[in-house]
């Protein structure tokens, strides 16, 4: 354990080597060091403005991105999710905040008849997760829908920024080093009730068909390569199926590498490695990595 100075009275405890496996879709992790859910944004904030500056800080939103190490992550964790997911329908606005499920904020849309946000039901995790990785799918992305953004700045204010200013692009964000999401704001369409559940319907059985959902994963390994598919050329390069340990190359969804049970995050990374150095002899192509790495082997 390294020194944990002393840590912001907040109204949320802290947790203390807190295995970190159940907080991602892999289901495979070491240990948080120092653990915080906060208890409301306030809370978040609060901690944000008095945390030590010599420790380090990582956030994690529903873990559907990440690949937690084996050696768990040292400093603090803050898990971002009940109590700060909030989210409100003001006419055609949505006010959602970080730690609200994308499955929440497109049940509410739905049910308000409004239409835009339907795509995010097809991607799991927090809004958090979904700004930061400008999460999308089947021709849309959460850019393209964002009115506002609502931040913690590095001194810890909660600020609104113009989303333009934000760097967004396919599977990314600019956020400047020490901010951190705390809502978005959703500029959406009236809609036809039917016609949106409709829409999510076909959304969660094309994911149903296409995406082996039964096994523990975290969506597509790497992003693809301008103009390619990843998912074609792990194929092309014979990588399907492959197998390290219990991690492997899902045989439904090249791209979607699943946890058979006991894999450890060495397994996935390692498996992972092979791939993409495969893929580069097979066909020139470096894939690069969009599921996050976080903490120490
Ligand atoms: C079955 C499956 C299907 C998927 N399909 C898609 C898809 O179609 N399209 C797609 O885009 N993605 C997809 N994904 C990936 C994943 O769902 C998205 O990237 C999602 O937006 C991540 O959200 P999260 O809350 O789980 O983030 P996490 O995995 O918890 O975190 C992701 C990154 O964001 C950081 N972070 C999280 N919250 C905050 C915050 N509030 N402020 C600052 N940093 C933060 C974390 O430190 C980490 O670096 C899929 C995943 C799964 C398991």
């Amino acid at each position: 354990m390294s020194q944990i100075p002393t840590l912001p009275q907040t109204k949320a405890p802290y947790r203390f080597m807190e295995p970190l496996a159940a907080y991602t879709t892999f289901r495979i992790g070491g240990a948080a060091e120092v653990f915080f859910k906060p208890q409301d944004i306030k809370d978040l904030a609060y901690f944000w403005q008095n945390k030590p500056h010599d420790v380090d800080i990582t956030i994690l939103g529903e873990g559907s991105n990440v690949l937690v190490r084996d050696g768990g992550i040292k400093g603090v964790v803050v898990h971002i999710g009940r109590g700060c997911d909030k989210v409100e329908v003001d006419g055609t606005k949505i006010y959602a905040q970080a730690g609200a499920s994308t499955g929440k904020v497109a049940r509410m849309a739905r049910n308000a008849g409004l239409s835009g946000v339907e795509f995010i039901c097809g991607v799991p995790g927090s809004m958090g997760g979904a700004l930061v990785m400008n999460a999308g799918c089947y021709g849309h992305e959460l850019c393209d829908i964002l009115e506002a953004v609502d931040v913690i700045d590095n001194t810890g204010e909660i600020i609104t920024v113009d989303p333009k200013t934000l760097g967004f692009g396919y599977r990314k964000s600019n956020l400047p080093e020490g901010w951190l999401f705390v809502a978005a704001h959703l500029a959406l369409k009236a809609g036809d009730k039917s016609q949106v559940r409709q829409a999510m319907r076909e959304i969660n059985q094309k994911r149903t068909s296409s995406q082996p959902l039964e096994l523990p994963n975290a969506g597509s390994l790497f992003k693809n390569p301008e103009g390619q598919k990843a998912w074609q050329l792990i194929q092309e390069s014979g990588c399907r199926g492959l197998r390290k340990g219990d991690a492997q190359v899902s045989e439904k969804h090249s791209n979607f590498f699943v946890n058979l049970g006991n894999a450890t995050a060495c397994d996935m990374e390692n498996l992972a490695e092979e791939v993409r150095e495969k893929v580069y002899q097979k066909t020139g192509t470096q894939l690069e990595w969009e599921v996050r790495l976080l903490g120490d082997r």
